[in-house]
Formats: C-alpha cells, sequence, structure tokens
C-alpha cells in the first residue's frame, strides 16, 4: 500500500532507493538491583563501555579522511560528553547508591540531562540533548555487547546506493560510516532544523527529511521509498507514475549540478563584462576546502565566534593565530576577510550561566559582538594580535560586526593601533595597513551609512541581522520566524540605501547574510550595484549562473522602479518579472 509521510526537509535532493532500517540502540534495559559485593564490579564494567567508546570515536576520527569540518565537531562534543563528570562519574555513583545495574544507572542520568537541556531557549543547546542520547545509545550498546558499528555492516553487502536509511535518530558518529557507505538518503522519527544531523545531510549533499514521528514504525525493511528533502516528503511504496515523475524530477536535477559543475572556472562576469566577486562564508579553518571546491574567488566572512563556542577554555592567541594561517594558506592567495567575534546573542559563551538572563534582557540588543569585544579589551587585544600575526602569510582583511556609532569604531581603530604596536614591540612581521571593515546589520548603521564610510575601508551587509533589527524579530525565535521577510522593502530600502551611497564614494560594499545566497535575487542585488558577494560554499555555483546570464545596463532601470514600490504584492511581482 503506498502512503506518504511529512516531516522536516533538511536537505534538499530526492532519492530513490529501498528502505533499511536502522536498528534501535535499546534504551529500554533491564532494571536490576545488584548485590553490595557486585556493586565494584558494576562500576569497573560502566568505565570499560566509556573506555571502549571513547576508543572508538578516536578511531572514527582516525579512519575517516576528508570527513567535513562539523562531523570532527560533533565527534569532538560526543568525546567531550564522554568525559563529562556528568556521564562518566555520576552514573557510577548512582550504581553504589541506588544498587542498579550500569545500563540502568546511566538510562537515569540521561534521562536527567535531557531534562536540563529541555530547560534551554536556545534551540541549538535544546537540540544537544541528542547529543546526549546518541552518545549514552553507544555505551548501553557496548554494555550489551553490541558496539554501534555493528548496526551498519549488514548493509555492506548490498547495492548501497540505492538503500535509505531509516532511523529514529542517527548521531553525528553513525553519520561518519555513512561517509564510507554512500547510502542515498537519510530519514528520521526525530530532529529540528538546527541539529547536528540536518547539518550534517546538508554538509554531505545528502537528501534528508527529519521529525517524521513515527517513520521507523510505519515503514519496513526493504519498502521502496522517495525522498523529496525539499518538500519534506517521504513517499513509501510509491505507484508506477509517481515513481517515473520522480524519476525524470532527479535525473533533471542531476543534470543541473553537474551542469553548474562545470562554471566552476568560468570567469564570473556578467554578460556586459562586469566582474563580480563570489566569495565563501565559513565557520571552521576546515571549510576552506569546500570554498575552493565551490570556486570561491576568497572569504567574505570567517564567523570566528565558532572557534570559542562548545569548549570550556578561551583560545588563546597561538591557537588563534593558527587558525587563521591556516584559512589564509589555504586560501592560497586570495583574500581572506576575518570577522572578529560576535558572541552573545545566541552565539553565547556561557549559556548555562545566563540561561535565566536571557528572557529579561533580550540579548539581541544585549551585549554582542563588538560591544562585548570592546567590554573585554585583553579577550579581543589577543584575537587582533592573533590576526595581525596571520597577515604576513596572506592577504588578510578585518571586518567588525554589530556596529551602530562612530565611537565603536573608532574605539575599534584604537584597540588595533595598540594590538599594533604591541607586535612593532616584538619586531613581528605583519600587514601594517591591514583593511578594515563594519558590517551594516543595523538599521541605524545603513541609515548614517556616511560616518562609516568616512572612517572604514569596505562595508559588508549582514542581511540576517538587518532583517532581524529592522523588523524587531528575533531571528532564532520559531514563533515569529513567518514575520522574517528579506523581501520587505523596508529591508531592500535599507539595502540599497547602503550600496548607493558606498558605491558613490569608491568603497567596496557585499553583502554576506544569507540573502547573498539565494539565486532568486541574485539579479535584484546587481541591479542595486552590488559586486561582491559572500555566501554558503554550496550556493556559489548557483549564484554564478545567475551572474553569467545577467546584463547590469538592463537590470538597473528595472531594479530602480521596483525598489519604488512598497507594496508586498507588487514587489513580489516585480522580482517574478525581473527573473523571468
Ligand atoms: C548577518 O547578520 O547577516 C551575518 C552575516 O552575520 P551572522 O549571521 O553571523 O550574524
Ligand atoms: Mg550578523
Amino acid at each position: 500500500m503506498s502512503f506518504t509521510l511529512h516531516g522536516l526537509g533538511v536537505s534538499e535532493g530526492i532519492a530513490i532507493g529501498r528502505a533499511l532500517l536502522m536498528s534501535h540502540a535499546t534504551l529500554e534495559v533491564s532494571h536490576l538491583t545488584i548485590t553490595p559485593r557486585m556493586v565494584e564490579k558494576e562500576i569497573a564494567r560502566f568505565d570499560a563501555a566509556i573506555l571502549a567508546v571513547k576508543g572508538e570515536l578516536v578511531l572514527m576520527k582516525e579512519n575517516t579522511e576528508h570527513a567535513p569540518a562539523e562531523l570532527n565537531a560533533f565527534i569532538d562534543i560526543h568525546t567531550m560528553f564522554l568525559e563529562d563528570p556528568e556521564l562518566a562519574v555520576k552514573p557510577r555513583d548512582i550504581i553504589r547508591e541506588r544498587r542498579c545495574n550500569a545500563e540502568w544507572a546511566l538510562v537515569q542520568q540521561m534521562e536527567s540531562l535531557v531534562e536540563q537541556f529541555e530547560q534551554f531557549d536556545d534551540p541549538y543547546l535544546r537540540e544537544r540533548k541528542y547529543d546526549v542520547v546518541q552518545v549514552v545509545e553507544r555505551v548501553v550498546k557496548e554494555l550489551l555487547g553490541h558496539p554501534g558499528r555493528a548496526t551498519l555492516k549488514a548493509a555492506k553487502n548490498s547495492k548501497e546506493e540505492t538503500l535509505i536509511v531509516v532511523a529514529h535518530d542517527i548521531s553525528p558518529a553513525d553519520a561518519i560510516s555513512f561517509k564510507d557507505h554512500r547510502f542515498a538518503s537519510f530519514i528520521c522519527d526525530v530532529g529540528g532544523a538546527t541539529s547536528h544531523t540536518s547539518i550534517l545531510a546538508r554538509s554531505m549533499a545528502i537528501p534528508a527529511v527529519l521529525g517524521l514521528s513515527n517513520a521507523r514504525g510505519l515503514i519496513r525493511d526493504g519498502e521502496q521509498l522517495i525522498v523529496d528533502g525539499q518538500r519534506g516528503v517521504v513517499i513509501v511504496n510509491p505507484d508506477p507514475r509517481v515513481l517515473e515523475e520522480y524519476k525524470l524530477r532527479k535525473e533533471q536535477i542531476e543534470l543541473e549540478r553537474s551542469k553548474l559543475k562545470r562554471l566552476k572556472s568560468a570567469k564570473s562576469e556578467t554578460l556586459d563584462g562586469i566582474e563580480i566577486q563570489l566569495q565563501a562564508n565559513i565557520e571552521l579553518p576546515g571549510d576552506t576546502s569546500d570554498a575552493l571546491a565551490g570556486g570561491a574567488d576568497g572569504i567574505g566572512l570567517f564567523r570566528t565566534e565558532f572557534l570559542f563556542l562548545n569548549r570550556g577554555d578561551m583560545p588563546d592567541e597561538e591557537e588563534q593565530y593558527e587558525a587563521y594561517k591556516q584559512v589564509v594558506k589555504g586560501m592560497g592567495g586570495r583574500p581572506v576577510t576575518i570577522r572578529t567575534f560576535d558572541l552573545g546573542a545566541d552565539k553565547d559563551l556561557h549559556p548555562e550561566a545566563n540561561a535565566s538572563d536571557r528572557v529579561k534582557t533580550n540579548p539581541a540588543l544585549g551585549l554582542r559582538a563588538i560591544r562585548l569585544s570592546l567590554a573585554e579589551p585583553k579577550m579581543f587585544h589577543t584575537q587582533l594580535r592573533a590576526i595581525l600575526r596571520a597577515s604576513k602569510h596572506g592577504p588578510i582583511k578585518l571586518l567588525i560586526p554589530m556596529l551602530a556609532h562612530a565611537h565603536e569604531i573608532d574605539q575599534t581603530l584604537a584597540a588595533l593601533e595598540q594590538a599594533k604596536s604591541s607586535l612593532r614591540g616584538e619586531r613581528a612581521v605583519f600587514d601594517e595597513n591591514i583593511q578594515v571593515g563594519g558590517m551594516i546589520e543595523i538599521p541605524a548603521a545603513a541609515l548614517a551609512v556616511g560616518l562609516f564610510i568616512r572612517r572604514l575601508d569596505f562595508l559588508s551587509i549582514g542581511t540576517n541581522d538587518l532583517i532581524q533589527y529592522t523588523l524587531a524579530i528575533d531571528r532564532s525565535d520559531e514563533q515569529v520566524a513567518p514575520l522574517y521577510d528579506p523581501l520587505h522593502p523596508a529591508v531592500l530600502m535599507l539595502i540599497a540605501h547602503t550600496i548607493a551611497n558606498a558605491e558613490k564614494s569608491g568603497v567596496p560594499v557585499s553583502v554576506c547574510g544569507e540573502m547573498a545566497g539565494d539565486p532568486k535575487l541574485t539579479r535584484l542585488f546587481l541591479g542595486m550595484g552590488l559586486r561582491i558577494f559572500s555566501m554558503h560554499p554550496s550556493q556559489i555555483l548557483k549564484v554564478k549562473n545567475r551572474v553569467l546570464k545577467a546584463e547590469i545596463n538592463e537590470l538597473v532601470p528595472n531594479v530602480r522602479k521596483m525598489l519604488r514600490l512598497d507594496e508586498p504584492g507588487k514587489l513580489l511581482e516585480a522580482l517574478e518579472k525581473l527573473n523571468a
């Protein structure tokens, strides 16, 4: 019988194949009371299982070459959980105090941790409960004598390209095995848009649908499935007509993808010969390979705050220097724009400690980004020194997030001068003329852009925050997500105003928010005068495709007319016409 399941499409593409049910890590463990004599033995059994799983993760990390940076980061998170006393020590106390078996002690502690994670306001942190469950599943399997790797071994005999993994949940560590197995797709009962699993699916370009609730209960091994990662739909046992339709769509998508790859070495310029720079946004040093694979002209935004997250300490100057050097060297002479840390708000250094404050103080309007940098001069000085030192290895530009006031720029430039002077004292080599740019992501900055232009070497428009602050919508709050509208006339006016003024003054300006990677907006931006785009590496060729077919002379008058509209319906209509 054919039926359809609806979930959250987290990674685009279509897969057609047979279901492979991933064996459930049984968390329904036996509840046993052990004798006092057995306690130490049970603790030793627990310790051995933790050690074995840690070893398994180390092996995975070593054996998986060319894994996306995120994958290794997730293994690190799982290893960190295994080393955390909450998981490595607390269950030992439970075994001792309640005299229960190791599996049961571990699951009790897991439940208490999951409850704590569920209290977080931040959806990213809330979703880390899945990591806790996945790590515990692994240890329980080990205790029961079924190490995790066994799960996928059986599938190795089948033709894997035709297999779609159906799971309750997939841990990042399991996803590592996917790299070796070449599965067509995966679908899960649980998981949100920012879960590790969906981030991984996107970075591996595998279609995936999550949050299907009970796919594992409804689908049987070997049943035929169609996964539509864009619409978030899974069709079980499709009828021949639907199957044919999807086969056709799949072929079309594949054809488009392979055609796009051919554009990698094409010069990025419009039909009327205007050169457009397409740069990449990255989060971690390892991401440069993706940027190069996408044909990026450079890094337009390195979000350095990710070096500071998911760890108990601060990266020191040496560690930061090595990270920045790796990116600069990795980009082989192409320009690298390093944004100073944008910590605070949803990228909180101490989420637990600030959990109660978050509601009270509205962190998006609080001590975030440059405000935090200026409030923590030592931390800022360390970062500025590390960036300056790395500038001897290749072209680096410095980008400052969330500026609103002239005095913030002046203070930043003074802090930079201080960092330079300390390096001069040590006779260190660095780029004395390093360019400094500012992010335009607060409406005040866009409106008073002149004061930025006079003080800075370049501008970069952060549309993600510009939308948030213009429309008063917390970008991480799913309850107001439908109001987050990149095409709101006010947003377009602010972007156009910034680009026009920068152009008039001859100051380079880019867009580095998500809007820059949306091919539907490429022609609009080109018509506004934008010449530098920075986006997720996977979007570069799609945007380049639009650039190559655009004629600026024709776009400019149409976009000018379009920007006079302030009726959303008419704006949409005009955009469709512009893209027709
Ligand atoms: C933005 O705000 O558009 C931006 C690029 O920065 P982030 O998404 O890191 O806030
Ligand atoms: Mg921003």
